[in-house]
C-alpha cells in the first residue's frame, strides 16, 4: 500500500521532529493572565516581523477575522468584500450573527477586489442605506485559486479608504505564500492595513492557531472580544510554540511547494478530462473539468491511488501542496495523473 498523498488542503499537515520539539520544551504559563512566555514571543515576534505594534495568538483564522470585523464595525454596518472571500463564504454567515453588519458582495477577478469597485460601493450619507464601515481583502484568495494581488492595486485601494476613513483588514490566511512571489518587503506591504490576519496552521505547518496584527489599542480590543467569543486559552503556549517555529522557519520553503503545484497545474493541463487550469500562482491549484460529471470519478481513481484531492464546486477539482509532499509525491501524482 502507498502511503496516502493529501492534496485536500495545506491544513492537513504533521509537525515535523523538529516542531515538536519546539512545542515540548516551550515555557508554559497562563496567557489570559499574560503570562504565557511562548506565547508573548510569537505576538512579539510577529508584530516585529510585520512592523506592526502588537499581535494576539487566536484558535483558529475564522476567530481572528471575525473578532477584526467585530471591532471595526457597529451593528447595521457594512463590510465590502468579494463575494468568493472566506470572511463571507466560509465563515457561517458570522459578519451577521457576531458583528450585526451586513456585506456589500463584489464579484471581482478570481477573489480579488479593485480601488474602482470598493470607491463605487461605499454608500453615501443617506438614512436607507447602511454604512460602510470595513474594506476586507483576501492574499491569497483561496477561491480564486491562490490568486495574488498586485501591491499596487492594494496601495490605490488604501488610498480609496484613507480618502472615506474606512479601515483595511487582511485575510492573509495564506498571506507568506503571496510575499515569496510578490518581492514585496513585509513591513512595507503590511503599512497599507489596520489589520491582518495570519494562518500558522496552513503552508506554514503549525497544528493549531493564527495570529491577528494591528496597533497596540486595535489588539487590546481583540483580548476583550476574543475572551467574548470564547477564545482565552490558558497554556496555549504549547501549540503556540509550533506557530513560532513556524514562522522562524517554514516560510522561504514556500516557494518548493509554489513549484511542486506548478508542476502538478502542467500536468492537469495535458489531460484530455480537463477544459483549463486556472493559474497556478502559489500552492492552490484548480482544475475545471471538461464534463463536470466525471469528477466524482476522477476523485474516486486518485483515491484508489491513496491521493486525495478536493471537490471544489460543480466541474472543479482542487488540489493543495504543501509540507508534508516530498518530490517523489509530486512524482508519483503526476505519474497517476497522466493514467486517468
Ligand atoms: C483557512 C482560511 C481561513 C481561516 O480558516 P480556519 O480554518 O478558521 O483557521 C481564513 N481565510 C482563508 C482565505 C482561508 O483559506
Amino acid at each position: 500500500m502507498n502511503k496516502t498523498i493529501d492534496f485536500r488542503s495545506d491544513t492537513v499537515t504533521q509537525p515535523t521532529p523538529e516542531m515538536k520539539e519546539a512545542m515540548f520544551n516551550a515555557p508554559l504559563g497562563d496567557d489570559v493572565f499574560g503570562e504565557d512566555p511562548t506565547i508573548n514571543e510569537l505576538e512579539r515576534y510577529a508584530a516585529e516581523m510585520f512592523g506592526m505594534e502588537a499581535a494576539i495568538y487566536c484558535v483558529s483564522g475564522t476567530q481572528t477575522n471575525q473578532i477584526a470585523i467585530n471591532i471595526h464595525v457597529q451593528p447595521g454596518g457594512e463590510v465590502i468584500t468579494n463575494v468568493d472571500s472566506h470572511v463571507y463564504k466560509y465563515e457561517g454567515g458570522g459578519i451577521a450573527r457576531n458583528s450585526g453588519a451586513s456585506v456589500r458582495l463584489i464579484h471581482g477577478n478570481r477573489g480579488r477586489l479593485t480601488a474602482e469597485d470598493v470607491k463605487q460601493w461605499i454608500n453615501p450619507d443617506n438614512v436607507h442605506l447602511p454604512i460602510t464601515q470595513l474594506v476586507s481583502l483576501e492574499d491569497t484568495s483561496n477561491r480564486g485559486g491562490g490568486a495574488i494581488y498586485d501591491f499596487e492595486e492594494i496601495q490605490r485601494i488604501r488610498k480609496v479608504c484613507l480618502e472615506n476613513n474606512l479601515p483595511l483588514h487582511l485575510d492573509g490566511a495564506r498571506l507568506m505564500n503571496a510575499m515569496v512571489e510578490n518581492g514585496i518587503d513585509l513591513k512595507t506591504y503590511a503599512a497599507e492595513f489596520d489589520s491582518i490576519s495570519l494562518c500558522l496552521s496552513k503552508g506554514l505547518g503549525a497544528p493549531v492557531g493564527s495570529l491577528l496584527i494591528g496597533t497596540k489599542d486595535f489588539i487590546h480590543k481583540a483580548r476583550r472580544v476574543r475572551k467574548v467569543f470564547g477564545g482565552g486559552m490558558r497554556q496555549a503556549g504549547i501549540i503556540a510554540a509550533g506557530g513560532l517555529y513556524a514562522l522562524k522557519n517554514n516560510v522561504a520553503r514556500l516557494r518548493i511547494d509554489h513549484k511542486h503545484a506548478r508542476m502538478l497545474g502542467e500536468t492537469l493541463e495535458e489531460q484530455n478530462w480537463i477544459k483549463e487550469v486556472v493559474p497556478v500562482d502559489t500552492n492552490i491549484v484548480v482544475g475545471v473539468m471538461e464534463n463536470p460529471d466525471d469528477l466524482q470519478k476522477v476523485l474516486s481513481k486518485l483515491e484508489d491511488e491513496g491521493i486525495l484531492a478536493m471537490d471544489f464546486g460543480p466541474g472543479m477539482i482542487r488540489m493543495v501542496t504543501h509540507l508534508d509532499n516530498s518530490s517523489e509525491d509530486i512524482d508519483r501524482t503526476i505519474e497517476v495523473l497522466k493514467k486517468i
